[in-house]
């Protein structure tokens, strides 16, 4: 990458430039409510809106209850990056939207600082629903969820996956083991086996301004990754 343009991006993630001393580095046509069981909800394949109809009128968990409005996905449809996240905050509850609060502007300058704009991606969380007080998903309200998420990285078929923090990444690669020892790998999602690369939550960035270093080198890592994946036309 150009060595201005790197310095923009790393400017945007707040990143102060560090110099080596030595060297230079369902069915579709029906709209109908949540089925109780979640493997119920791909058998029909639904297409986009039908998926989103479902995913409004869920009530297969109690957050259903507290929960303003549910929190769906945005972007773009057609991405080449697809990003997870763990579910809507207040300020998403209240948006309808992943990712508007203050995580959201970092996650938008972490995106930049990819060559991305927030519209090229698409974004998604493990959750719809909002659990009170922020706390972390419970394992049935992960399991009522996860056939609405699988459905929606089928219907993207990005080429590659960025996990946002440890309840994202344990999730979606069914493990226990901790974001710092997920870093730096390709991993990959269910039986598609689409690619999964695992970075820091912006929120925890918000919290550890420090790892953001970590967070540039993942999303290089990723952009590398990507460009093995999806090679330029002759
Ligand atoms: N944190 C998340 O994981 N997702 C959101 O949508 C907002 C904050």
């Amino acid at each position: 990458m150009d060595t201005g343009l790197n310095n923009a991006y790393l400017e945007a993630l707040g990143i102060q430039r560090w110099v080596r001393r030595s060297a230079p580095p369902m069915e579709a046509d029906t709209v109908d409510v949540a089925p109780e069981r979640s493997e119920e909800s791909a058998v029909g394949a639904p297409d986009w809106e039908v998926l989103q109809a479902r995913v409004a009128a869920c009530t297969c968990c109690s957050l259903h209850a507290t929960r303003t409005q549910t929190v769906f996905g945005t972007g773009d449809r057609h991405a080449g990056w697809m990003l997870i996240g763990e579910a809507p905050g207040a300020d998403e509850d209240r948006q309808g939207e992943p990712f508007v609060g203050r995580a959201g502007q970092l996650l938008n300058e972490m995106l930049f600082a990819a060559g991305f704009r927030r519209e090229q991606v698409y974004i998604a969380n493990i959750l719809k629903c909002r659990p009170p007080g922020n706390r972390n998903p419970l394992p049935d309200e992960v399991v009522h969820c996860q056939d609405y998420l699988a459905r929606q990285v089928d219907l993207v078929r990005p080429a590659l996956i960025l996990a946002l923090g440890g309840i994202a990444a344990q999730n979606l690669l069914q493990t226990e083991v901790s974001v710092g020892r997920l870093r730096g790998v390709r991993h990959s999602y269910g039986e598609s086996g689409i690619p999964v690369v695992v970075t820091y939550h912006p929120a925890y960035l918000l919290r550890s301004p420090l790892e953001k270093r970590k967070v540039w080198e993942d999303l290089q890592y990723a952009q590398q990754l990507y460009r093995e994946l999806t090679p330029p036309h002759e």
